[in-house]
């Protein structure tokens, strides 16, 4: 299974993410954790991407291709992959068809998390990540008032990029470059639009439904 997560930030991709991958038995490949590794290990990838990361926008494209096609072609994602914050825009989505093309493959599907934006920042507002595993959480919906991970006993970080001004910042960036995307593979006739409102495992039972038909 080669699939990908679109939605805005906050929709729910990272989370719904490390279930869906789990489940398939799949590699999860977010661009935007393997940006953050790269910030809080100091390396210049990390140095050059925080500068666009901290204003929320994107960056940019032969930054973010190469890397994805080096973590693409790692032994783990031959026989499938979620990608989750990569495509961002049309560009990226053209090029991830010509590299797939070149390995004699291609997406099967893309799922689509739909939620309102009043939802969106709610969610944001609250995320709260694990240094440790990198688990995602959320304040209210998880009643994480002690900043400690459930799963491994880590320590909870807010995103430097969840502050209001930038998450205004990335909404604009989902709107003007990101939701393109839902054209671009709508018209590829693989998109599957996913109601993400709810509880995460509602989400989640409705994404292995849609999902249901591809699974070999
Ligand atoms: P994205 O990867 O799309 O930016 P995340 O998966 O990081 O979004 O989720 C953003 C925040 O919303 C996190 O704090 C997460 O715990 C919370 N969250 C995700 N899905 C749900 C849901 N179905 N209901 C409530 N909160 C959710
Ligand atoms: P995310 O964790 O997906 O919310 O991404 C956090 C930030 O990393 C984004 O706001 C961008 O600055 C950067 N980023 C992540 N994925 C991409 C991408 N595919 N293209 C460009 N920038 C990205």
């Amino acid at each position: 299974m080669r699939l990908v997560l679109v939605g805005p930030p906050g929709a729910g991709k990272g989370t719904q993410a490390q279930y869906i991958a789990s489940n398939l038995s799949i590699p999860k490949i977010s661009t935007g954790d393997i940006f953050r590794a790269n910030v809080s290990g100091g390396t210049e990838l990390g140095k050059l991407a925080k500068e666009y990361m901290d204003r929320g926008d994107l960056v940019p494209d032969e930054v973010t291709i190469a890397m994805v096609r080096d973590r693409l072609s790692e032994d783990d994602a031959q026989d499938g992959f979620l990608l989750d914050g990569f495509p961002r825009n049309v560009p990226q989505a053209e090029i991830l068809k010509k590299m797939l093309a070149e390995f004699g493959v291609a997406l099967d599907i893309v799922l689509e998390l739909v939620v309102d934006e009043d939802e969106v920042v709610r969610r944001l507002a609250g995320r709260r990540t694990c240094s440790q595993c990198g688990r995602i959480w959320h304040v209210d919906f998880d009643d994480k008032k002690d900043d400690v991970c459930d799963a491994c006993g880590g320590s909870l970080y807010q995103r430097d990029d969840d502050k209001e001004e930038t998450v205004r910042r990335r909404l604009e960036v989902y709107q003007e470059q990101t939701a393109p995307l839902i054209t671009f593979y709508a018209d590829e006739e693989i998109l599957v639009g996913v109601d993400a409102a709810g509880p995460v495992e509602e989400v989640t039972g409705r994404a292995m439904e849609a999902l249901a038909p591809y699974i070999g």
